[in-house]
């Protein structure tokens, strides 16, 4: 299949990084369960200007690196075949920096796409399934019709999910356990079909 696999968020530790840059270099008593809204501005109460110096600081520091399970998980999935997209809202300034994170881990992945944030589902159409954080990012790609995991944390844990359209995964191996069993069930549908 090919997989869309946001970076942030999924991939790599964004948000532990950024607690450390905001109350190490600012003071601001912050924790990882305190980021209940993906909307950084909005948890913290700070104006666009002081979270871009933030957001800036952190993914320009050393302190980002992948969530448990994630570099052996995508070297697995790729060895199964899967073709791996990391789609980001990083801007394209950061992408010798981004890619250099990704070199410093060993991730594994085929290419990387920046879209800008909402902009996703755009370059969705010939992906089979997408792996994000943002709610409001993987609800427009739901709009499309594609397959969504949600890679859960405080800032989307709190969706009713009516119509169940929103899968969840908590870890790495959970993430890497669902994928394969859609591959399978993909697999199963495509040989009824013939
Ligand atoms: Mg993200």
């Amino acid at each position: 299949m090919r997989l869309g696999i946001d970076i942030d968020g999924v991939v790599l530790d964004f948000v532990t990084a950024f607690c450390t840059t905001c109350r190490e270099r600012y003071g601001y008593a912050i924790r990882y369960e305190d980021i209940v809204c993906h909307d950084l501005g909005q948890v913290l109460g700070v104006g666009s200007k002081t979270l871009e110096r933030l957001i800036e600081e952190t993914l320009e520091s050393e302190l980002i690196k992948p969530y448990s399970g994630a570099v052996e998980g995508l070297r697995r999935l790729r060895q199964q075949g899967h073709v791996v997209e990391l789609l980001t809202s990083r801007p394209q300034t950061l992408r010798k920096r981004t890619e250099a994170v990704l070199r410093q881990y060993n991730v594994a992945y085929d290419k990387i796409i920046f879209a800008l944030f909402l902009q996703k589902v755009a370059k969705v159409e010939a992906l089979d399934l997408f792996i994000e954080d943002s709610l409001a990012e993987a609800l427009e790609v739901v709009g499309n019709g594609t397959p969504v995991l949600i890679y859960k944390h405080p800032w989307n844990e709190r969706s009713l999910n009516v119509e169940g359209r929103l899968q969840y995964v908590e870890t790495w191996e959970q993430l890497v356990a669902a994928v394969e069993q859609i591959a399978a069930e993909r697999l199963t549908a495509t040989r009824q079909a013939t």
